[in-house]
């Protein structure tokens, strides 16, 4: 299928919001490895997360069986305010580049919170409001999630405190307002609130932060607080659940058009979007229905899949939070301080991360010029400023769209376009004014971070 009878944007109607969400985990050959208790190192049982999650949430994250699972009608509600989302074909900048191949990309940031955390925000809000909790805590980095729990935790009527990486705080006044516009308290990591926080600070008092570190201050501070719990915007098996509405909806609304992907492709930070997106796509490859090509897109400076080991790892640097088996950089691994890409994660989701072992998805890693040259050249050919998370998968559909160009055929393209990336423009002012440097940890310096 070809042709300009497809629109520049495919818009599902609103009565055709999936009504279910796919767990990719039913269709595993093999399920990734349990969880551990960090004290015991035994599989972790469903009532040893109730400390730190509500009881559906951790129900859904051991859920390895139930193959869909209904969505409250509370959230799809919530969800009618901004999806469907969007699928655009990207036609001007197959013409900007000339290639043969029809690219299209789930486009995220149409939302206000502007990137696709929303659909697991709404959804964690929505089941810690219905259990009667009395507050939740989070950590945020670039400051995505942050927004997008505080909105869905003001539509509940939820108190939230934010954890945020000190390096955005700093850096993204704006990002800071925007949560405290939405009621949330924020708290710059690490901090002197916690055990955890002042461990760090001891250790490295001019740090400014890390995903890992917040992760420890968050959990510790729902653990101490009655009637408070814990929520993670990436990684856990429940987000890749609650994203898994991309992937369903860009499948639905490629197949109107006859469309299939035959290459899918997703920044990688965590593995939420990546893993919502290739859900229902990956179910066909694992059932032989289909054998798209999955790329994972990760920056060179934090390349957990390219570089990581697939090892036992804490999920945050204090070490305080379950094990999980992941490819991982080791938890205390912090991205050099010259990284504004975003994807800072020190591993990657235990979903993910087993599907790529056993050979079901690529990962390629790219330095960040190169992604915020795709990013200014993606804005310029389809108006819309990417985020810089969102922009790894730009680059790397540009490059396949560049081998099909080569090659003469004409592949479809499908890539998640997450968000956008307006309270980026410090980053983006480092690309256009050429101060953006790249890094690339060496071997011995990764060698140094697997050891602790
Ligand atoms: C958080 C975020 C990511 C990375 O997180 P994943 O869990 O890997 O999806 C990517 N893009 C945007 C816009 C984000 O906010």
């Amino acid at each position: 299928m070809s042709g300009k009878s497809i629109p520049n944007r495919i818009l599902l109607p609103e009565d055709q919001t999936p009504r279910q969400w796919y767990n990719l985990r039913a269709d595993m050959p093999e399920q990734p490895e349990p969880l551990l208790n960090p004290t015991t190192r035994q599989p972790l049982r469903e009532e040893e997360l109730y400390p730190i999650f509500c009881k559906e949430l951790a129900h859904q994250e051991l859920d390895g069986e139930t193959r869909y699972i209904d969505i409250p009608d509370a959230i799809l509600d919530y969800y009618k305010t901004y999806r469907p989302s969007p699928l655009h074909r990207a036609y001007r900048l197959e013409e900007a580049l000339g290639t043969p191949a029809r690219i299209y990309f789930k486009f995220e940031g149409n939302n206000t919170s502007g990137s696709h955390k929303l659909n697991s925000a709404i959804a964690q809000a929505y089941y810690a409001k219905a259990e009667g909790l009395a507050g939740l805590t989070t950590e945020t980095g670039a400051g995505q999630w942050g927004t997008a729990l505080s909105m869905a935790c003001a539509h509940f009527n939820l108190p939230l405190t934010v954890y945020m990486v000190k390096g955005s705080y700093q850096q993204k006044p704006y990002r800071r307002s925007i949560i405290q516009t939405f009621g949330a308290q924020i708290i710059p990591s690490p901090s002197d609130t916690t055990n955890a926080g002042r461990a760090i600070l001891a250790q490295i008092p001019d740090t400014t932060g890390s995903l890992g570190c917040a992760i420890s201050e968050a959990v510790e501070k729902a653990v101490t607080s009655e009637g408070h719990r814990y929520v993670l915007g990436s990684v856990l098996n429940q987000v890749l659940l609650h994203q898994s509405i991309i992937g369903l909806e860009s499948k639905s609304a490629l197949a109107l058009y006859d469309e299939y992907p035959d290459i899918i492709i997703g920044c990688a930070g965590g593995g939420s979007n990546l893993g919502g997106l290739i859900a229902p796509f990956m179910q066909d490859k694992l059932t032989g229905k289909a054998n798209p090509r999955i790329i994972a897109v990760e920056p060179a400076s934090c390349p957990s899949l390219t570089r990581g080991k697939y090892a036992y790892d804490f999920c945050d640097t204090g070490k305080v939070t379950p094990l999980a088996k992941m490819y991982t950089l080791g938890c205390q691994f912090i991205p050099s301080a010259n990284h504004a890409g975003g994807l800072r994660y020190h591993a990657m989701s235990p979903i993910l991360s087993k599907l790529y072992h056993d050979g079901y998805m690529e990962a390629v890693a790219y330095e960040q010029s190169n992604v915020f040259e795709a990013a200014t050249f993606f804005s310029k050919t389809e108006g819309i400023l990417p985020a810089p998370e969102s922009s790894h998968a730009i680059r790397s559909a540009i490059d396949e769209a560049l081998l099909c160009k080569a090659s003469g055929e004409a592949k479809t393209i499908l890539f998640g376009l997450t968000g956008t990336g307006y309270f980026d423009m410090a980053a983006y002012e480092q690309f256009l004014s050429g101060t953006m440097t790249d890094h690339v940890p060496t071997d011995a310096e990764l060698e140094t971070f697997f050891a602790e």
